[in-house]
């Protein structure tokens, strides 16, 4: 397929600045974890990354493992960048990252140097690539210590295979130590990617957004849509193609929706209706309300969950008595 991005593409996409860095990224991203492996045909994938792209999408994240099986989503997305994207890949924000299973043996996972700088040099092969843009450490890993986990992503950066280097699913505590590392070695700390939305405050809780603001690092939570809960997807049932009956989810489970989610769900619905917004936009913007978030990352079963989210730039911002009123249907 022979693709030319809409020349509108920036019309409309806001941009914010992540953290103090010089990066700005779009406030909707598109993840690859699910939707873009072997179970997706290749037509679709393509249609949804063109479609991000046209809407300003310019960062999508990925990591070693993403699939199914794990690896499958690197290769399809560099498939897709050498053949239809390959001229716009200045325009691009590609993250990858290291931490989780991805083969077998002991230097197969978590944070060692022989494992993160290896995966880095596997990811890049999948993804045709001669450097990413992001390089993640996806956990901490408890066995490990933090000084060779960091000094790898320095590595990574000082042998040109990485722009930028950034923590997943640390907490703050662990984030402070990471971070003075990084700084100390020179390749300071630029993106904080944990999950974050509605129905999941840890962040809040674990003072995460504090340490982000007082540090200038960016945060870019993950399943802001609680991989689909905080939508309308599940208002009327569980659909046959949603992700909760898939058989494949690693995550999200029929069990998971229960009624008590609903019910906050189709309260917060009525106030997303009163700003003119669908659920979804509603979950995404009550994020970015939160000074430390840059982006968000969005997953996408289809295209029109995708143009759906980009709408979210224009989106108003909330009154202290919106954000009362979902904060008391949240603590219900
Ligand atoms: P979301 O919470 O955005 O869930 C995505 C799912 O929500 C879609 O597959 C779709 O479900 C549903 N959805 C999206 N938009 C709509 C809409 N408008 N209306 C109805 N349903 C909608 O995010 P993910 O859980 O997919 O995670 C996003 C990204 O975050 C990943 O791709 C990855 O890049 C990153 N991530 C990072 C992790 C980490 O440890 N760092 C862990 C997990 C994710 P359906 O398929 O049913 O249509």
């Amino acid at each position: 397929m022979n693709y030319q991005a809409s020349a509108a593409r920036y019309e409309k996409m806001k941009y914010k600045r992540c953290g103090t860095s010089g990066l700005r990224l779009p406030v909707v991203s598109l993840g690859l974890w699910q939707n873009f492996g072997l179970d997706t045909p290749q037509r679709l994938a393509e249609q949804k990354l063109f479609a991000a792209f046209d809407a300003g999408i310019t960062h999508f994240d990925l990591a070693n493992n993403y699939g199914p099986p794990p690896g499958s989503a690197e290769t399809a997305f560099g498939r897709i960048l050498k053949n239809n994207l390959r001229s716009y890949r200045d325009e691009i924000v590609i993250s990858t990252k290291a931490g989780y299973t991805m083969w077998d043996g002991p230097y197969g996972d978590w944070g060692s140097r022989k494992y993160m700088l290896s995966s880095l040099d596997q990811s890049l092969q999948r993804m045709n690539l001669e450097y990413v843009d992001i390089f993640y450490s996806h956990r901490p890993d408890p066995e490990t210590p933090l000084e060779e986990t960091m000094g790898a992503l320095d590595s990574a950066v000082r042998s040109g295979k990485a722009l930028y280097v950034g923590l997943s699913n640390y907490t703050a505590d662990q984030t402070r130590y990471a971070t003075d590392i990084l700084n100390e070695l020179g390749t300071p700390c630029l993106i904080h990617q944990p999950r974050y939305s509605m129905f999941d405050r840890w962040t809040e809780e674990d003072d995460l957004h504090d340490v982000l603001q007082e540090r200038g690092i960016g945060c870019i939570p993950f399943s802001p849509l609680e991989q689909g809960i905080l939508t309308s997807r599940y208002l009327e049932g569980i659909p046959a193609d949603s992700r909760a009956n898939s058989p494949d989810s690693p995550r999200l489970h029929r069990a998971d929706i229960t009624q008590e989610k609903l019910a906050k769900v189709k309260a917060l619905a009525e106030i997303a209706l009163e700003r003119g917004q669908t659920m979804a936009q509603l979950a995404m913007s009550w994020l970015h309300r939160q000074p430390t978030v840059t982006s968000v990352i969005m997953g996408a079963s289809r295209v029109s969950q995708i143009e759906e989210a980009v709408k979210i730039a224009q989106a108003p911002g909330f009154s202290e008595d919106e954000l009362g009123q979902i904060d008391a249907i949240l603590r219900r």
